[in-house]
């Protein structure tokens, strides 16, 4: 195994994750002195973020000491903003939830009432966990559109009207602590890792009104450059009946307008079926309705084809499918499954798991904590801390 970086917020992460359970472990891993990894050991115990348990197995010799991260050391608050709807929850650093509410909103109300809200409900929960505004380390927030992550200001998000370069974190100042926003599809991909508690390399596939993609590179979001990495839906496809459909973006054949929960219900409304909402037509399908049933398999062959590309470029162990349409669980996996088996190379498709998230409404909250802990814990604010 190549060896890592020995800094601070590296080690930590190694015991985190489980990875590494003594001081011998550490070096093991990185390859660093025993003395230097001692030092930062030393320095994290310091800053109350590592504890010493009991002893280990020896392979020989006096057995190693535990190390544990403790993960009471403070808390953060994880906010799950949609379009109908938020979550808020303290989290201890280990994502676990120690309080939770959600409230109805309209995310077209804007920045100001819907942040007010926010406000007011993590108040609420931070007190029903008996916690203070100074025991807050971080914030993590998800919200329903593309954003820039250094600043947290969303970018020409198309369903939060007044929301574009809204400075997100300046309705937290009260915590004096480190605000993250992203994307929900990147805050529920670190969810499903959460959840699951592996690290992996992984595609976490949203289809909701829009179709967009979660990459986690061993366990930890890849961004891109500027933020917008896995933006699938405006990839263009060809429609299974050779039609041409604008998208909203100006594009033709985009993947989400062939494919998305808005396309989902337009061609079931042109097929006869008494349908008012994305959900009605999903809902139709799970009972089993011949015509609900070829529209959703339509739509994961489609979403299919531009999977099987992903898998052959990305060569993920798996995709996990969430969102409003996946809750159609079968028929759309059926889809996808037969267009990404088909057409990915053998050798990438072998091992490939395809599954619908078991937990969907709970990745948000948790992955909005994981997102603030792992950027609060990364190589700087551990420095600082541990100095
Ligand atoms: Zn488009």
């Amino acid at each position: 195994m190549a060896h890592t970086s020995a800094s601070a917020g590296a080690l930590l992460r190694h015991v985190r994750t489980g990875r590494a359970r003594s001081r011998a472990d550490l070096v093991a891993l990185t390859g660093a002195s025993r003395n230097t990894v001692s030092a930062k050991v030393d320095q994290l115990i310091a800053a109350r973020l590592l504890e010493e348990g009991g002893r280990g197995w020896s392979t020989g010799g006096r057995p190693p000491t535990i190390l544990q991260f403790n993960s009471g050391a403070g808390c953060v608050l994880a906010v799950d903003l949609g379009v109908t709807s938020v979550d808020v929850a303290v989290t201890d650093l280990s994502a676990r939830i120690l309080a939770t509410v959600g409230h109805p909103i309209d995310i077209a109300d804007g920045p100001g009432p819907v942040l007010t809200e926010v406000d007011r409900l993590a108040q609420e929960v931070l007190a029903e966990a008996g916690l203070t505004p100074g025991d807050v380390c971080a914030v993590g927030v998800g919200v329903p559109g593309p954003v820039e992550f250094s600043t947290g200001r969303p970018s020409h998000p198309p369903i939060m009207p007044g929301w574009h370069d809204h400075p997100i974190p300046s309705a937290f100042a009260r915590y004096e602590c480190p605000v993250y926003v992203d994307n929900d599809v990147n805050v529920m991909a670190l969810g499903e890792i959460g959840v699951e508690g592996s690290v992996q390399d992984l595609l976490v596939v949203k289809v909701g009104t829009g179709i967009g993609c979660g990459v986690i590179v061993e366990g930890r979001v890849y961004r891109g450059a500027q933020g917008s990495a896995g933006d699938i839906g405006h990839i263009s496809v060809h429609p299974p009946d050779g039609r041409t459909v604008v998208c909203r973006c100006g594009n033709e054949n985009c993947l989400e307008a062939i494919a998305g929960g808005g396309a989902l219900l337009r061609d079931a409304v042109a097929a006869g079926l008494d349908v008012a909402t994305t959900r009605e037509v999903v809902e139709l399908a799970v009972q089993g309705d011949g015509s609900a049933l070829e529209l959703v398999r339509d739509a994961g062959r489609t979403i299919g084809t531009v999977l099987a590309a992903l898998v052959n470029f990305f060569n993920p162990h798996r995709i996990v499918m969430t969102g409003g349409v996946a809750q159609a669980g079968a028929p759309l996996l059926a889809g996808i499954r037969e267009a990404v088996y088909g057409r990915s190379m053998p050798l990438a498709a072998r091992a490939l798991e395809i599954t619908v998230s078991d937990a969907p409404e709970r990745s948000g909250r948790v992955g909005a904590a994981l997102m603030a802990i792992e950027e609060f814990l990364d190589e700087d604010s551990v420095q600082s801390l541990a100095r």
